[in-house]
């Protein structure tokens, strides 16, 4: 909130809030216990409950200008503890996906993070436009006979180059959208009012923060729970082993050619798709399992990141068995589901979901270094947008 101006009570903003999940923090009294168990609280002894009370005081703007549910990296604690069973943390994801949602501006994402039927019904539409091209492209643009469609065996690079374009467009898409949000966040949480400004270099000098925040994630690390940043550590590596693979290595990836064992085009995969299924398997369990309280009240968003990463590694590593076993046949359907589930996975969970939280995270964290770097800084008597 920019210093000076005076903040406007909205009756609505709770009503809004609630649209996106569980958020019913009224019995709060401010006993501040949250807070002392939080192990990401240094210097600001407001966090988390300050984005929870501008909600419930309906200020609007100084909520979406808040980077605090960014911050805050799910472990629970503050749940545990709290006297008043308000579930700050269960406040936190609901804040975060409202904020998502603002964050957006084409509108799509608000309606499928207000509503699981939106989502699961965009990822099967999705789903069977893909099964949809496939087909067409066969029947269609190569003229094929159904009959010849439904029993030939092609060679898995027989799409070559229609996949490399259209594999390159369904991860840059979703990548240029979250870059192009940016722009919008920046706007809400470091403009202000306009009538103070941070300077250009603060970005600079604090640049490395991004980066840093994208590879360590050190906020995570600082949870007492150190095996889930290790999972969620081990997830991104082999995540982003994968997308580099198909972004820059795909025709040498997606191959008719037999390889022994050691050779990079084979274990370089393997090691991907291990690190994946590590990752994923630790989160599942303990979801499965709900026992600690970082695991409770699983949404069904929580779940779609997971499930359809799960199924995209299982039908990729299904089509090269079956590619090995010299079953060219069953490899291509595999192959063919493999696409349809990716797709989805890429376009509407990258996008809209919780994958999209791999870069708001750092980027408030990025933010809130400027904000502090401009505040040191400042001239005596200058503010710095919305830093409180
Ligand atoms: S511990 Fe609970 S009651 Fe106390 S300030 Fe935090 S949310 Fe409010
Ligand atoms: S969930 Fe964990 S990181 Fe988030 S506010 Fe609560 S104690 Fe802090």
């Amino acid at each position: 909130m920019a210093v000076g101006a005076v903040p406007v009570s909205d009756p609505t903003l709770l009503a809004d809030i609630r649209k996106y999940g569980k958020f019913d923090p009224t019995g709060c009294y401010q006993c501040g216990s949250c807070t002392l168990s939080c192990d990401l609280v240094e210097k600001d002894t407001t966090f988390p409950r300050r984005s929870i009370r501008f909600a419930l005081l309906g200020l609007r703007q100084p909520l979406l200008a808040s980077l605090d549910p960014w911050v805050c990296h799910d472990c629970g604690d503050c749940s545990t503890v709290c006297p008043r069973q308000s579930e700050p943390r269960i406040s936190m994801i609901t804040l975060r996906r409202f904020l998502s949602a603002r964050y957006e501006w084409v509108g799509i994402g608000r309606k499928l993070l207000q509503s699981t039927a939106w989502y699961l019904g965009s990822l099967i539409a999705v789903a069977l436009l893909t099964l949809v091209a496939i087909i067409g492209y066969h029947l269609w643009y190569v003229a094929m006979p159904a009959r010849d469609f439904a029993t030939t065996p092609f060679g898995l690079d027989h799409m070559f180059p229609m996949m490399t374009y259209y594999t390159l467009a369904v991860i840059l898409f979703p990548m240029l959208l979250l870059v192009s949000r940016v722009a919008h966040i920046w706007r809400l949480t470091m403009r202000g009012d306009g009538r103070s400004h941070i300077p250009w270099s603060a970005y600079f000098t604090e640049a490395w923060v991004y980066v840093y925040e994208s590879i360590a994630q050190t906020r995570m690390r600082k949870c007492p729970e150190h095996r889930r940043w290790f999972g969620h550590e081990v997830l991104a590596v082999g995540t982003l082993i994968m997308i580099n693979i198909k972004v820059w290595g795909l025709r040498w990836f997606q191959t008719d050619n037999i390889y022994p064992i050691y050779n990079p085009q084979r274990w370089v995969g393997y090691i991907a798709s291990a690190l994946m299924l590590y990752g994923i398997a630790y989160i599942m369990v303990g979801r499965w399992r709900a026992k600690k309280e970082i695991y409770k009240e699983t949404h069904f968003q929580d779940l779609v990141f997971p499930v359809l990463l799960v199924l995209t590694i299982l039908t990729g590593l299904a089509a090269h068995v079956l590619r090995y076993c010299g079953v060219a046949l069953a490899c291509h359907y595999a192959y063919a589901m493999h696409i349809v589930v990716a797709t989805p996975m890429l376009v509407i969970e990258m996008s809209f979901g919780k994958w999209s939280h791999m870069v708001y995270r750092p980027l408030a964290l990025y933010f809130l270094a400027v904000k502090d770097r401009a505040t040191q800084h400042a001239p005596a008597g200058e503010a710095v947008p919305n830093a409180i």
